[in-house]
């Protein structure tokens, strides 16, 4: 940390990684400049903070490098097309994000960082893998999105056996020299293209996870793109790549036999070649994507050494965080089911595949998705769909593509009050035995401040229809 003393280093971006970037870096002896794009309230608001701890923040102008910049310490989010970061490679000013600094200030005796990446079921993974490691009687937290940020993990009070940590794209990105203890690549599809600028350089992204990973990579067997990233990865000597599986499990693989979740990779007792974890029934919601993200998560605590004892009761006592796949309430024989969270095709998908007879609420921001596999492959399962937000019509032209023959009811609004009318139209669709599902394929803001508000409208108009 001496090596900040005197320092010019230009924190890219305000907001919830570049507050505490600044407050950390100044008070390490930095000279710190923030830049940031907006200039609204909040902006000023956090600004005023740092510039009464003597930081310097500089509004409406993110572009501009700073005269005398040694370092730049970015907001994930910020596209490293942007013109700072061109202005940054031309002075030789290297960039790194709020994962690359963590990890760079973390003790000589930190802990070890068990990490989690994928484009769906981070958080969920992250969070099961920590209620393992807990039930083992280890310090540890989930870090990340939610959760105990990475500065505060790292510099924080609280001492740490080992860390569950959540990494997105984004931030793997800018996290150049971070080597797990172990890692995993839940699943690659198309999201954030936008960003990343192709399937490609997101794929590399996600991939960067395993380089330098010591004891296992971790990859989904049922998505060969993951595999692909640990052959390309390049690891420490004697670290191992441990395959998860809905099916039977082979030889350095985690699986599933007769509803048991089995062990292949590390087994305790060497007469056997197998260990028994748990039963899919220890998972909430026992989905079939959910069940992937408790094999993974296990997979991750038993290359950290986790007995197989704490992996069952960890996921026992583990419960999802609210709008993944939350069943609100039954109604009139119906299952009202809120996964707001779905915010891209890849995750709809995964929770459509796990009803039978489905009333299908979607649309908001499509954010350059196309919609004509999901709604191909969920298609059979379609009692009915209502169409909401601002892409709808994507979602729309798909269903007449693939799904001619469901009924579909195309809501011209997006106005939040739209909710409402939506579950209502919904029920009219539903029949006994069925279930309501809101998993919209798209991202929420042209509606709602973001997935939560979307789904406390979805639970507080089920509510309603409940009460009636
Ligand atoms: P993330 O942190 O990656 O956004 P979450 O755990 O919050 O992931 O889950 C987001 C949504 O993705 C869930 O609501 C569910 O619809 C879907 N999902 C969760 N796990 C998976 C998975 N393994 N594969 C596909 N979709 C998933």
């Amino acid at each position: 940390p001496s090596e900040f003393r005197g320092k010019h280093v230009t924190v890219a971006g305000l907001g919830v990684s570049g507050v505490p970037a600044a407050k950390v870096l100044h008070g390490l002896g930095a000279h710190v400049t923030v830049v940031n794009d907006g200039d609204d309230d909040r902006a000023r608001a956090q600004a005023a903070e740092l510039r009464a701890l003597g930081v310097t923040v500089r509004l409406g102008d993110g572009d501009t490098l700073p005269e005398g910049t040694e370092l730049i310490v970015t907001a994930p989010g910020w596209q490293p097309g942007k013109p700072l970061f061109q202005a940054a490679e031309k002075a030789g000013v290297p960039v790194w994000g709020d994962v690359e600094l963590a990890w760079r200030l973390r003790g000589p005796d930190a802990a070890p960082w068990l990490c989690v990446t994928g484009t769906n079921g981070k958080t969920t993974t992250v969070q099961m893998l920590a209620s393992i490691l807990k039930a083992a009687g280890l310090r540890t937290a989930a870090v990340g999105n939610i959760g105990v940020s990475l500065l505060d993990a790292v510099l924080g009070e609280e001492t740490y056996d080992v860390l569950a940590v959540e990494l997105s794209s984004y931030q793997l990105h800018w996290a150049p020299s971070l080597r797990a203890h172990s890692a995993a690549v839940l699943n690659l599809a198309p999201d954030h293209l936008d960003w990343h600028g192709s399937m490609e350089a997101y794929a590399a992204d996600k991939g960067r996870v395993y380089e330098g990973n010591r004891v296992a990579c971790v990859y989904n067997v049922a998505d060969k793109a993951t595999e692909d990233l640990v052959r390309e990865a390049d690891v420490e000597e004697g670290c191992r790549a441990i395959g998860f599986t809905l099916g039977a499990p082979g030889p350095s693989q985690l699986g599933v036999v007769d509803g048991i979740l089995v062990d292949r990779a590390f087994v305790e007792d060497r007469q056997r070649n197998a260990q028994e974890l748990a039963e899919v029934s220890d998972i909430t919601p026992p989905a079939p994507h959910n069940i992937a993200n408790a094999l993974a998560a296990a997979a991750l605590a038993r290359a950290y050494g986790v007995p197989a004892k704490a992996v069952r009761d960890g996921l026992r006592s583990f419960t999802p965080d609210a709008h993944r796949i939350a069943h609100v309430a039954d109604v009139d024989g119906v299952a009202y089911i809120d996964d707001s969270k779905a915010t891209n095709t890849h995750a709809a998908e995964a929770s459509l595949a796990a009803y039978e007879s489905i009333v299908w609420i979607a649309g908001g921001l499509a954010k350059g998705a196309t919609f004509d596999e999901l709604v191909a492959k969920s298609a059979p399962r379609l009692r009915g769909a209502v169409l909401i937000g601002a892409d709808r019509a994507l979602i729309r032209d798909a269903l007449v593509r693939h799904a001619p023959e469901v009924p579909v009811v195309d809501l011209d609004r997006t106005d939040t009050g739209a909710m409402l009318q939506a579950v209502q139209e919904a029920r009219r669709l539903a029949r006994p035995g069925d279930t309501v599902l809101l998993a919209p394929a798209c991202a929420s803001m042209d509606m709602f401040t973001n997935y939560n508000k979307r789904g406390d409208a979805f639970a507080e108009a089920v509510r309603e229809l409940g009460a009636r």
